[in-house]
């Protein structure tokens, strides 16, 4: 069973005494309105005993009290996961006002992030949490940057040799060392782009373009690639596609889409690309 301590400054003093007729239900400001308290919870206690996701509501016990959470319950066929016998399930009502109303810190708080969120929506909350750390791609630099703001690094420290500044919607011209397996690229307002290199023997080398981000902003984005044959340059090839968003990218290459440039179209050493990059507004 759960249990709760207080953990604001007048957890040790003794509550003020109840005027007569008071509801004490409800802890209110004074005005009427309901006043939220500081508690300390065993975060344990809130995840489900069996697969230990958070819980979320719907929940339901045994006849002893053992709670699953709905997915669990779902595979117990009747069994309770800790009495090993025929059990009767029921809902769990005041555990599931309970972790409804918990709210807790996110997991980014110390890196800026102020919400309060759901006990129940943590996980999502900090699956795209702006503040989320990120780390810089390249090898041995061991950095944690955020979302959209990546040009101090690259600018002040030790890359500034190793990335290429662009502006959304104007192409420009890449030359890349055909052994490097990807080239930074920063756009205008400091989100991390990688340009994917991929070596396909023996059809060519594959390009896309990933943008190293978290959270769900306000943009889109979207890249175009061409390329031209170093022996016959009316030979082209181009590619149009969305960018894939990664928190990191781990030698993983997109699969849905990526332009496979034959070797024909490179010269032993490098390959030259046209690039752009888009960004508009996500709806
Ligand atoms: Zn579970
Ligand atoms: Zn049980
Ligand atoms: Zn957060
Ligand atoms: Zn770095």
């Amino acid at each position: 069973m759960a249990k709760f301590s207080f953990a604001d400054a007048d957890a040790d003093e003794d509550p003020p005494p109840a005027a007569a007729g008071s509801d004490k239900r409800k802890r209110d400001g004074g005005d009427g309105n309901a006043m939220g308290i500081s508690m300390r919870i065993d975060p344990d206690l809130l995840d489900c005993s069996i697969c230990f996701e958070p819980l979320c509501p719907p929940l339901y016990q045994c006849q002893n009290g053992h709670v699953a959470c709905l997915s669990c319950w779902s595979m117990l066929s009747n069994k309770c996961h800790v009495c090993s016998h025929d059990a009767i399930f029921a809902r769990n009502i005041a555990l599931e006002k309970i972790v409804e109303s918990i709210k807790s810190s996110c997991a980014y708080a110390k890196w800026g992030c102020c919400e309060l969120v759901s006990y129940t929506q943590r996980n999502t909350h900090e699956e795209s949490c702006f503040f989320a750390p990120l780390m810089c791609p390249i090898p041995g630099c061991g950095y944690r940057g955020f979302t959209g703001r990546w040009s101090g690094h690259f600018l002040v420290d030790h890359h500034s040799a190793d990335f290429l500044h662009f502006v959304y919607g104007q192409s420009f011209e890449v030359n890349l060392e055909a052994s490097l397996p990807f080239l930074v690229l920063l756009g205008e307002d400091d989100h991390l782009f990688l340009l994917l290199n991929k070596n396909m023997t023996p059809f060519g080398h594959a390009f896309s373009v990933v943008c190293l981000r978290t959270g769900d902003l306000n943009w889109k984005f979207s890249y175009e690639i061409e390329a031209a044959s170093t022996r016959n340059p009316e030979n082209c090839m181009q590619l149009k596609a969305s960018v894939t968003n990664a928190k990191e990218w781990e030698g993983l290459h997109p699969t849905e889409s990526f332009l496979l440039v034959p070797y024909d179209f490179c010269s032993s050493t490098n390959i030259t690309l046209s690039v752009s990059v888009g960004r508009s507004a996500s709806v």
